[in-house]
């Protein structure tokens, strides 16, 4: 193993995995910290769910995970968080890079968001989010972690012991060896921790030349890039054409949307405007206790032999904050993500084996639901959303392979929906 991966939730694991196999690394992508040994692969991804646990706990499973992959060879390590910088003002990028900065003996380590091809950019220190500040941007009413502050070295400052400094975007626009210069001025000055500048993926190979050495680096999946090449370079790897291959499938096809993204309520919109099958979740119906999921379920099965379905919780930012006033929101998200979960069991007993997941804590709730605890990743969908492999699965359920692509809210275009159903080349 060459590059081990901390990600701090399900949908970011996938997107930074996506990213290693595209630029010719075999990667694999395990769900939790795995008792036995780490698989045979160039890069391991564990996907945690850390983004918005109590910060102590969020530690602890990526210290975990941080030994585990110590033991499976990694030599260098990268803590993946969101490209919207996604965490509250205790944490838990902060706490965790802190944590695995110790673990590691790491002087210095660069934090970067960015991954331009999905409209991620920073600039002096502040996240735009398309042409957005990213706390102008559909963010500011995200239901866990609302982020109001685009200038990340104010957020991060917030969340970390460590000094947080900037790697300004005319230092990397010089290339490599100048931000090597401006990293040891920083650290002169007493910053272990910069906000990167990266505005290309040109900017992004700079600083993962630059950064080549650091045991650690805390990023979005747009830094992982350049790391292939560097790696192969150096005689570490040999870079494989096929490492996106998935085995064939056939079953049905659905569509779970539990995210409250504007990216995905325009695609729930575009879905229904074409008059494609939709169910829609009520979660006032949850909470009554009514039997949501199994009127969801009685209604795909009618559906599944002619069409591909799509049962959503998704609805706009104000009739969220009306449910989430009555209901409370983390409560409100539990019962939509066990609803969400269990009806995913339901679909794949019922013969799906391709499912499109909307929304990062929803897909972490149905890959637990699963069983899965290894994902094979294939090729992209769009950027950061690959089609994957579900490598294992709960005992009892069927057997041919059972094809996932799990999508951040944020992401993909209007047509996301319709766009992976087509792209599943095995299907
Ligand atoms: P994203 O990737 O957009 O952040 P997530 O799945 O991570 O999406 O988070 C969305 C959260 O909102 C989940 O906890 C989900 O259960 C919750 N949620 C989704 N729809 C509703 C709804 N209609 N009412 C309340 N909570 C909801």
């Amino acid at each position: 193993m060459i590059l081990g991966v901390i990600a701090d939730d399900f949908t970011g694991a996938t997107d930074v995995a996506s990213m290693l196999v595209r630029a010719g690394m075999r990667t694999v992508q395990v769900i939790g910290v795995p008792d036995g040994p780490a698989p045979a692969a160039d890069a391991v991804v564990v996907a945690l769910k850390t983004r918005t646990v109590p910060a102590a706990e969020a530690v602890r499973e990526s210290l975990a995970a941080l030994h585990w992959l110590r033991t499976g060879g990694m030599r260098q390590c990268y803590f993946k968080v969101c490209s919207t910088f996604d965490s509250t003002p205790a944490g838990n990028i902060g706490p965790v890079t802190d944590a695995l900065m110790d673990a590691l003996v790491a002087t210095f380590t660069i934090a970067c968001p960015a991954f331009p091809e999905n409209g991620r950019t920073v600039f002096r220190g502040h996240l735009f989010v398309g042409d957005e500040l990213l706390s102008d941007s559909g963010m500011r009413a995200h239901p866990l972690t609302p982020m109001t502050d685009a200038n990340l070295v104010r957020v991060l400052q917030v969340q970390s012991r460590r000094r947080v400094g900037l790697l300004r975007y005319d230092t990397v626009a010089q290339g490599p060896t100048a931000v090597r210069e401006r990293i040891a001025a920083l650290r002169a000055d007493g910053v272990a921790i910069a906000i990167a500048d990266a505005t290309t993926n040109d900017d992004l190979r700079t600083l993962a030349a630059a950064c080549a050495e650091l045991p650690l680096l805390t990023a979005g999946s747009g830094l992982a890039l350049g790391l292939p090449a560097l790696y192969a370079e150096r005689g570490w790897l040999a870079l494989d054409a096929r490492a996106a291959a998935l085995d064939p499938t056939s079953g049905g096809a659905a569509v779970l949307a539990g995210s409250c993204s504007l990216a995905t309520n325009a695609q729930v919109a575009r879905w229904r405007a074409a008059d494609r099958p939709a169910f829609v979740i009520d979660p006032r119906a949850l909470a009554r206790g009514e039997p949501v999921a199994a009127a969801a379920l009685r209604w795909a099965e009618a559906q599944l032999p002619r069409a591909a379905v799509l049962i959503c919780a998704s609805m706009p930012a104000a009739e969220l904050q009306a449910v989430q006033a009555e209901l409370g929101s983390a409560s409100a998200g539990a019962l939509v993500e066990a609803c969400l979960a269990r009806i995913a069991r339901g679909l794949v007993e019922r013969g799906v084996r391709r499912l499109v997941v909307a929304g990062g804590e929803t897909s972490g709730a149905v890959v637990q639901a699963l069983g899965v605890t290894q994902l094979r990743i294939g090729a992209a969908i769009c950027p950061g959303v690959p089609w994957t492999q579900a490598e294992s699965t709960a005992p009892d359920l069927p057997l041919p392979p059972l094809h996932l692509a799990l999508k951040s809210g944020n992401f993909g275009g209007p047509d996301f929906f319709d766009e992976a159903l087509r792209a599943d080349p095995t299907a």
